[in-house]
């Protein structure tokens, strides 16, 4: 029997080590939280899954909350004219409805199934020490420790990372109250230009059914307002502020708010990232880097938990394949490289959204007023991000797009 040892148990790790120990393998997780900590803690993302993500749950048995969840039934895009109005404002639904659960709700849940099915659990921070010891004991070591300290052995790839600062000045604030979309639950996508983002979706939360806003405020700009909020009363008030200045219609779903918990909210920014795969160890060991450790998106697309889960089924099937081989350094290589061939292409669009939109890709948001053909389309590329490179990234290929919707 391999064994097999995971630092960090997030979607990537709990993910990852469920599947390993279906198939046979002697697994450990380390995690520096227990379940009580994550569940009584703060919010850390919101966690909107897409299709192909829930159905790798359903695979592997995790889709705890399918009754519970309320669906987000598609994507909403708004764009406001700055007189109080809509310049773009569109709706389509998605081919699979996707599904947020918190993470303090997921999480706990998973670690406990984990146990279940035969995994080991240890409770502890794990340091370079530890890393070390666990080579020793095990076939493989793998950090999926997310934007935890222990990541930073990981060396930054300056070739493969776009930017070197934060890009925004991130909040979460989980509500309860909020009025529903009309017509179908959808992730509301507010584009402010020069301002930032805002978007909204059902989820579920410790408390029951909720709302989460998420915030994404150009650094400077009038959405980067967070570092004065004192209490999570002030982090409230303060989102729906901004929801008046710059959305009314959004403000208008906000008349009877109210926090989940006090926990629901949270206020940060990092700098979208990609890691070389391989850790070397003090001893010359060699440890592998899972999802966030290695690419670490802006959350302005909500793929990052999206591509947790990409990442660690990729993963999985890498080291089902390598079977009794040594699970060297050229194996760590081409298992991220084959990862990579996907995820180099979630980075390369959720940093183009970071950037000021060029005309053709508001071109193409604009023409998805009139043609549900382009608003569907954008909608479901969340799901696979690689679809847009087929039309959205580069203005000669929107320019063939919009002329084919139009012949
Ligand atoms: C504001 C915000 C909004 C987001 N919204 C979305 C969204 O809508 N959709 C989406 O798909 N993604 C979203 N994300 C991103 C998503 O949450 C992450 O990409 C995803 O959780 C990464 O999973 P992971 O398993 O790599 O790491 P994590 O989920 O971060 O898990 C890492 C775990 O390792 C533990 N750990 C850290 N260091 C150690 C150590 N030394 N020893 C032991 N344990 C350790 C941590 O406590 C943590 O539990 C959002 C992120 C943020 C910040």
């Amino acid at each position: 029997m391999r064994t097999i040892t995971i630092v960090g148990a997030g979607q990537a790790g709990l993910q990852l080590g469920i599947g390993l120990l279906d198939h046979g393998y002697d697994v450990t997780v380390v995690s520096n939280r227990t379940p009580d900590d994550i569940r009584a803690g703060k919010v850390m993302s919101s966690q909107c899954m897409f299709g192909s993500s829930l159905a790798r749950e359903r695979m592997l048995g995790l889709n705890l909350w399918d009754e519970r969840c309320p669906p987000v039934e598609g994507i909403g895009f708004t764009v406001p004219d700055g007189e109080g109005g809509r310049a773009i404002s569109w709706a389509s639904r998605l081919d699979v409805p996707a599904q947020s659960v918190d993470q303090r709700v997921k999480i706990p849940a998973w670690m406990n199934e984990f146990e279940l099915r035969g995994g080991k659990l240890d409770i502890m921070e794990a340091g370079i020490d530890d890393l070390e010891s666990y080579a020793r004991s095990s076939d493989l070591v793998l950090v999926a420790a997310g934007k935890g300290d222990v990541s930073k052995l990981f060396e930054r790839d300056a070739e493969r990372s776009t930017y070197d600062e934060p890009q925004r000045a991130l909040a979460l604030t989980y509500v309860a109250g909020m009025r529903p979309r009309e017509e179908f639950s959808a992730v509301s996508f507010n584009l402010i230009p020069g301002v930032g983002e805002y978007f909204v979706f059902p989820a579920l939360t410790t408390t029951g059914p909720c709302e989460i806003m998420v915030f994404e405020g150009v650094p400077g700009g009038p959405m980067d307002c967070w570092s004065d909020v004192r209490s999570p009363q002030q982090h409230l008030e303060t989102s729906v502020r901004i929801l008046e200045e710059f959305l009314p219609w959004e403000a208008e779903r906000c008349g009877d708010l109210r926090l989940t918990d006090d926990n629901g909210v949270l206020a940060g920014r990092f700098p979208p990232t990609v890691r070389k795969p391989v850790g070397v160890l003090p001893s010359g060991s060699y440890v592998l880097g899972l999802a966030d450790v290695v690419v670490l998106n802006d959350p302005i697309t909500g793929q990052g938990s999206n591509n947790a889960s990409k990442c660690a089924a990729s993963y999985l099937s890498s080291i089902l394949e390598h079977g009794d081989r040594p699970f060297d350094r050229a194996f760590m290589r081409e298992t991220f490289e084959r990862y990579w061939d996907y995820a180099q292409y979630v980075a390369g669009w959720t940093n183009a959204l970071l950037a000021p939109p060029p005309s053709h890709a508001l071109d193409l948001l604009g023409a998805a007023n009139d043609h549900p053909r382009i608003a569907r389309r954008f909608a479901n590329g969340f799901d696979d991000p690689r679809d847009f490179f087929h039309w959205f990234m580069d203005p000669a290929s929107a320019q063939s797009y919009l002329a084919s919707i139009a012949a």
